[in-house]
């Protein structure tokens, strides 16, 4: 297959798929080309869905200025695709005088920055906020926020999707060459894509999108960040984010907990450099050190809270014995007139994605006419949240209208058998078993999928035909079932 479009997107991340969503506001063909067999496998849907208010950052900088405009562009974007969203503040805690002077530093920063609302606290106001929080100050960032990460990054690709962006899952790129006019992009598969424009948001893989146009002058260093997630009994513990104060020259935000918009915690994240890019192993170690944090942090856990574990790599620019951070690289490249390159796009990139998207769009319109579309449709079909979330008239409207939503497949998050049939014909038609989880959330609680897993496999049977042995887990090679044993 040869096809032709305006744009090529590599990767389909929320980077990649915030801008994929932006250019389809405009008259051009975008193709996405994403080597997974969904959306979002990468670090996309596997961080602490923060929505960080650009305290951290370096005035100046491409991370200060993206992430403080990404975060203020979230309300209405998750307004138009129906996704959760909370402003649920964060208190990043001094435990001693060194920690004061980094939170007045952070103040000065943020500050600089134009982050709104920040305040620095004394005990009793810390208190007011989060009551049991320790600590001698607290930072209070207001815009702070929390989303939920794959949620983001599916409702900006089905949003593209139907503004009419075309998404080949599967598709890894292995070869770019470049001819007088256009890019050529080769795929594992054998086929071939050409355009003017070419965008790399390939992620933790950027480095070596750069290398197949022959530039080598970028290095991506994974850096793993491993998670607990604990089980929604713990709902309402926390009602703000509880950061500590930073150290000089660490990797991550040190390990914290996070609420997320489902009602879950995470203890989270570690961080440790790896040799691969796609090493997200969780470590008997490193799960024994967050069991004993998160005790610290929440006298109250029980080991029976701990429901998951699960790992994310973050793109680091910058050797383990060099540490720190590196700006975002957005660039649109003279030796290559058309090729706009992000590499290193770290945290706080699902912040910052919408505002990259924009950026994007700015250097892409150099390159080919962004016209207008009279039909850019910005919403997503639906109602923010799941089934059970709605209020009673509403569900029982719903119910009226199609039984499937009476049917309750998933116990522990109450996922109803309407809803999982919507996750198995998805926008993007993926069909892997951690699709319908990532869409429907059913599997994603206490009993991990033990009791509907059954339930959804006869539900792919019975009303889609698809044999058993096919079912993929989640890529090429990961098959659910090997055959019958009885
Ligand atoms: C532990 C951790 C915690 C974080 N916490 C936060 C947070 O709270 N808030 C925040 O703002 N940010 C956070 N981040 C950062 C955020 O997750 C990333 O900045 C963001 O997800 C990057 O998105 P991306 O689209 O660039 O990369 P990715 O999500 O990695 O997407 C890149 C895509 O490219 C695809 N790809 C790669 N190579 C090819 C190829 N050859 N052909 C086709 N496709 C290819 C990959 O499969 C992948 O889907 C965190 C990151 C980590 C790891």
């Amino acid at each position: 297959m040869m096809k032709k479009c305006d744009v090529i997107i590599i990767g389909a991340g929320v980077v990649g798929n915030a801008i994929a969503r932006e250019l389809s506001r405009y008259e051009v063909s975008i193709a996405v080309l994403e080597k997974e067999l969904d959306v979002a496998m990468g670090a996309s849907s596997r961080n602490s869905g923060v929505l960080h208010s650009g305290i951290h950052y370096k005035p100046g900088t491409l991370r200060a200025r993206l992430s403080v405009q990404g975060n203020a562009m979230m309300k209405d974007l998750c307004s138009d695709l129906k996704i959760k969203i909370e402003y649920i503040g964060k208190l990043t805690v001094a435990q001693d005088e060194d920690g004061i002077e980094t939170l007045h530093s952070l103040k000065e920063q943020g500050e600089a920055n134009n982050v709104p609302g920040l305040e620095i606290l004394d005990q009793e106001q810390m208190q007011q906020i989060q009551p049991g929080v320790g600590g001698i100050k607290a930072l209070y960032s207001p815009s702070t926020g929390i989303i939920c990460p794959y949620g983001l990054s599916i409702a900006l690709a089905e949003n593209a999707a139907a503004n009419g962006v075309e998404f080949y899952l599967g598709h890894g790129v292995t070869n770019i060459s470049k001819n007088s006019r256009e890019f050529v992009v080769n795929t594992a598969q054998g086929e071939e894509f050409e355009a003017p424009v070419l965008i790399n948001s390939a992620g933790l893989f950027s480095d070596r999108v750069c290398e197949m146009l022959g530039i080598d002058e970028y290095r991506i260093y994974p850096c793993r960040g491993e998670y607990l997630v604990l089980d929604k009994r713990l709902k309402g513990t926390l009602s703000t984010l509880v950061y500590p104060a930073p150290r000089k020259g660490g990797a991550g935000l040190g390990i914290h907990l996070t609420n997320t918009v489902d009602g879950n915690i995470l203890i989270g994240p570690s961080s440790e450099y790896v040799d691969e890019p796609d090493d997200f192993a969780s470590t008997s170690e490193i799960m024994t050190q967050l069991k004993k944090e998160g005790h610290e942090l929440l006298p109250e856990l029980s080991t029976t809270d701990f429901i998951r574990s699960f790992s994310g790599l973050r793109a680091k620019q910058n050797p383990p014995e060099v540490g720190g951070y590196k700006d975002f690289i957005i660039e649109s490249r003279d030796d290559f007139p058309g090729f706009i390159n992000l590499v290193g796009i770290e945290s706080p990139g699902l912040t910052s994605a919408p505002a990259i998207g924009l950026m994007a769009k700015e250097m892409v319109g150099r390159f080919v006419d962004l016209k207008d579309k009279d039909r850019f449709v910005s919403e997503r079909p639906g109602s923010v949240g799941f089934f059970h979330e709605l209020p009673e008239e509403k569900k029982a409207d719903l119910v009226a209208k199609n039984p499937d939503y009476g049917e309750v497949i998933c116990r522990c998050e109450q996922i109803t058998k309407k809803e999982i049939l919507d996750a198995i014909q998805n926008p993007l038609r993926n069909s892997t078993i951690n699709g319908i989880k990532y869409r429907s959330r059913a599997m994603m609680g206490r009993c991990q999928g033990g009791f509907c897993l059954p339930r959804i496999v006869e539900i792919l049977k019975q009303e889609f035909g698809y044999k058993p042995e096919d079912y993929l887990l989640q890529s090429k090679g990961s098959p659910l079932f090997s055959g019958r044993v009885r």
